[in-house]
């Protein structure tokens, strides 16, 4: 066990032991998107990643519906400033 806590960006719970956790990593641009289970997603993280601690399957939907709005908000601006 690590001695930092990890909290659900979503919701904000503190993971336990028995959680099947996700990782949500994202590039800065939103660029794309990548859920992987916590336990694979544990190499070094990367500067110019996003990484989004996700309890469950549940939030994983929430976050990707927020992040699909900023995406394509995001899209739609810049159309605009073309
Ligand atoms: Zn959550």
């Amino acid at each position: 066990m690590r001695g930092t806590s990890t909290t659900c960006d979503v919701c904000g719970r503190v993971k336990g032991e028995t959680n099947h956790w996700l990782v949500a990593v994202s590039l800065l641009d939103h660029a794309g998107i990548l859920y992987q289970p916590a336990e694979l997603a544990s190499d070094p993280r990367k500067s110019d990643y996003t990484y989004i601690d996700i309890c469950g399957h549940n939030c994983a939907g929430k976050h990707f519906a927020a992040w699909l709005a900023d995406s394509t908000r995001t899209q739609q601006e810049d159309v605009c400033q073309q």
